[in-house]
This record gives C-alpha cells, structure tokens and sequence, in this order.
C-alpha cells in the first residue's frame, strides 16, 4: 500500500498485489515431502548410527567375549588388540599385561606345588618303608629307637625346609616388610664369624674374615645378616675337609662389596644360571648326597634384589665358588 498526491491535491492509494498461491504450492509440497522423507531420514539415520556404534563396540564385545572365557586354566589367553591404537587397544593392553602378570605368578605357583609335591614324596616314602619294615621285622626295643631317631632327623630335615618355603612364599607374596636403616655390617660380619665357626671347625675347613672399619650398608639387618650367612653357610657345605672359604668385606662408592670365595666343588657353567631358581640344586650336590633343598639362594636373591643390590657368582668345578654381593650403602656414613 502506497499513499500517493497528484499536484491537483488529489491523493490516492496504490495497491499492488500478488497471488500467494504459488509459494503456497511450493510450501505444500515441501510440508507433504517432509511428511514422507522426515521418517525414512530418521529411519536411515537411526539404522547408520545403529551400524556405526556396533562396529565401535565389536572391539569391546570381543574384549568381554575373551575376559569371559579367561580362568585360572587358560590365563595364557590375551585380549584381541586391533592395533588401532585407540582407547579400547590401550585397555586390551593394560588387561593383557595384568592377565601376564596373574599367568606369571601362577605358573610360578603351580611349578612351587609340583616341587613341593616331588620334594616331600620321595621322603616321605622313605620314611613310611622304613617304619614298615622295623614294625614287621623289628625285635627289639633297640631297633624301634634307631628307627625313631633315624625319623626324628629326618622330621626336623623337612620341618627346616617347610620353614624356608614359608619364608620364600611369604617374601614373595609381600608379606614381609623389609626395614630401611643403617646396618653396621662390621658386627654383622663379627657375629656371623662366631655362628658360623664353630660349622666350619666342625666341618674341618678353615674360615677367614677380612673386612674394613665403619661398614655401613642401608636395609633390614635381619634380611641382610640371613643372606650373607646362607652364602656363607652354603661355602661350609659345598668345601670338602681341609679347604677353605675367605669372606671379604669393603666399601667402595657409596657400596658395600662382599665376597665369599670358597675351595670347594665348584658350580658347572650350565648350572650356574641356574642355583637362583626355586629347588634348583646343581648335580655335583645331589650326587654327593649334601643335604639341601635348592631354597637357600632362591630367599638369598629376593633379599639382594629388595636391597637395590646384586649377585653374581663364578666358578671353575672342582677348583671353588666366589659369590660377590653388593649392598647399598648408607649415604651418611664414610663407606
Ligand atoms: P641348597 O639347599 O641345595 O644348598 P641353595 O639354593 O642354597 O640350595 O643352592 C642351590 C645350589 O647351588 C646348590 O644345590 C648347589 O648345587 C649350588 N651351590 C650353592 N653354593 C655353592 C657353593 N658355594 N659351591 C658349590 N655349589 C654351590
């Protein structure tokens, strides 16, 4: 609407109009194809999404198809990991480093209990024919106490080695917390000396101790004098009669250095890599028939390795054994 004035003083008003009817056509069609297309976009939408998120999620359906087949008898098993390097890989990966993790400590469980079992049937046996045969064919009280006495050794032989499998067992499981302190390894070593002597003479070897002033080391002074003695002690065992076995104590940078050498029946090269595992016990041992269970050096490097330290042994067979440990030291004290 457009008001307009002739120069006679007239006004008028202009009009101008136009039909609707087309844009009301297109409006139409536009509202009766929304009609029909909205619900298949909607459908087709729904059905690609449906689709995508399925194919995000087949990774995690795989994860939790394995995890539910994975137990006790397969931990072997690993998650599938598509090599996507998204989330879901990272998570499949930290689970499989558990599941080694768990697979690990079990295998290690399950080849404790085989040991266990093969060390203690054989004994066991033993002692059963033993007790068999006296109560059969013994007479005379004087048997039946051999026997008892025979049995009582072997009793305290396997009560030892139940101790030491607990110590190992408890060690490794985190039972045993080990303490952090100076040790003064000088009256460590000086007790030691005493202890283990009186073995020695016994044993008819000779026993020396050579070590430095103010040795300090840092850790559990309980955990330490019970590796060294164990070496030392193993020194004993392993040097036939009139050999000997040095022990050498010193500190250098910020270490304590400990040395025990002995003359005894050496380790051969293919045991050597050996002596640390759990049961492990070298031939030349078990042919000479010297008493043990493999344990002692299994507890000796768990004690070494939760010090910081380290362990290193080399020997030539029939000629002897030098086991070298090193120990932190005490950053307060001048070793
Ligand atoms: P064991 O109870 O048999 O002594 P250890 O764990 O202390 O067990 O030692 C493991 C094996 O290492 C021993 O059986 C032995 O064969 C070998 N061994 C350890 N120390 C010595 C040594 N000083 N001389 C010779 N062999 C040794």
């Amino acid at each position: 609407n457009q008001p307009v004035s002739s120069p006679g003083g007239r006004r008028f008003l202009v009009q101008v109009g136009i039909s609707l009817k087309p844009m009301e056509n297109v409006l139409g069609r536009v509202a009766s194809l929304g009609l029909w297309l909205g619900p298949i976009a909607l459908l087709l939408a729904a059905t690609a999404g449906w689709f995508m998120a399925s194919r995000a999620l087949n990774p995690v359906r795989n994860i939790v198809r394995t995890a539910q087949k994975l137990d006790v008898s397969n931990l072997h098993q690993r998650l599938p990991v598509t090599g996507a390097r998204d989330e879901l890989d990272e998570l499949a990966v930290t689970f499989n480093e558990a599941f080694a993790r768990l697979d690990g400590a079990v295998g290690e469980m399950k080849q404790l209990m085989a040991s266990m079992a093969h060390e203690l049937r054989t004994p066991l046996a033993a002692l059963r024919g033993e007790a068999e045969i006296v109560l059969l064919h013994g007479k005379t009280i004087a048997e039946f106490r051999q026997l008892l006495s025979s049995q009582l050794e072997e009793i305290d032989k396997h009560a030892r080695l139940i101790d030491r499998l607990l110590t190992v067992t408890r060690a490794e499981s985190g039972l045993l917390q080990l303490k952090r302190q100076p040790v003064d390894m000088e009256s460590l070593l000086k007790d030691l000396a005493d202890t283990l002597g009186v073995l020695a003479v016994a044993k008819g070897v000779s026993l020396n101790f050579e070590y430095g002033r103010n040795l300090v080391a840092m850790g559990d002074a309980q955990w330490l004098k019970h590796a060294v003695l164990n070496v030392i002690d193993n020194a004993i065992k392993y040097t036939p009669e009139g050999g000997s076995i040095q022990v050498r104590a010193n500190g250098v940078g910020g270490f304590v250095l400990l040395e025990v050498e002995d003359t005894g029946i050496g380790i051969s090269a293919d045991a050597v890599p050996h002596i640390f595992e759990r049961f492990y016990r070298a031939d030349s041992s078990r042919a000479k028939d010297i008493e043990g269970v493999g344990l002692g050096l299994n507890l000796v490097k768990w004690i070494v390795d939760h010090h910081g330290g380290e362990i290193h042994v080399e020997s030539t067979p029939g000629q002897g054994s030098t086991f070298r440990l090193r120990f932190p030291g005490d950053a307060h004290s001048p070793t």
